[in-house]
């Protein structure tokens, strides 16, 4: 079977625009959408099919297929939806008045979770954007507020528009006025 993890044989050499290598050397599944994971997959098929006849791995069927498995492995989109949504969830139950010890714990859960975050260059700009603007945890508000412009930083980063976090409340806690 053709490798879907860059592990079991030796992986193509030269990689599709927009896969990311892990610090292995190896394609980082978690830094790379799943639209250019789905390309490298099929790359890897065809070196593996050239050498010998195989069955096609998962990811590559789901890439030739129209419809996307949900049951497989995060792609980095999938990934962070996810954590922006633990995160902003976070800040809406976090207390309108915290304990120092409430507030010591969320700057120690950030810290952590800029460490391990599962996509390596993702993670890296997060630990330096925290370093620059460190999390600001005094009430419910204030991390909310902060939060909603770290992922801001994200979506410029990316691209995306930003979103206007004097509705961070409405997005995360309350749901719509409308
Ligand atoms: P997302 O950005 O995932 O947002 C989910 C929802 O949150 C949106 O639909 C919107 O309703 C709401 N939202 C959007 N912006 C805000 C905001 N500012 N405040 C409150 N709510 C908001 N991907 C990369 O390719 N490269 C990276 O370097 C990278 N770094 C990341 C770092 C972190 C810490 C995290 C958690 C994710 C990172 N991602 C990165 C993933 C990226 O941010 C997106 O999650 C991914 O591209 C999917 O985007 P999306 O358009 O579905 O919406």
């Amino acid at each position: 079977t053709a490798p879907v993890d860059g592990s079991a044989t030796e992986p193509p050499k030269k990689f599709p625009k927009g896969v990311v290598l892990g610090k292995d050397g190896k394609p980082c599944r978690s830094c790379t959408s799943f639209g250019a994971w789905a390309s490298q997959a099929k790359a890897t098929l065809k070196t593996s099919h050239d050498k010998s006849s195989t069955a096609p791995s998962t990811i590559a069927s789901a890439a030739t297929s129209s419809t996307r498995r949900t049951d497989c492995p995060a792609d980095v989109e999938t990934l962070g939806r996810s954590s922006w949504t633990l995160l902003h969830s976070i800040a809406a139950t976090y207390p309108p008045a915290p304990t120092p010890t409430e507030q010591n714990d969320l700057k120690s859960f950030m810290s952590l979770f800029a460490k391990l975050y599962p996509c390596w260059v993702c993670a890296e700009d997060f630990q330096q954007y925290i370093k620059k603007e460190e999390p600001k945890t005094g009430s419910r508000d204030e991390f909310g507020n902060w939060l909603c412009e770290a992922h801001n930083e994200v979506n410029r980063k990316l691209g995306k528009p930003t979103f206007d976090c004097s509705k961070w409340q409405e997005r995360w806690r309350t749901g719509w006025k409308d």
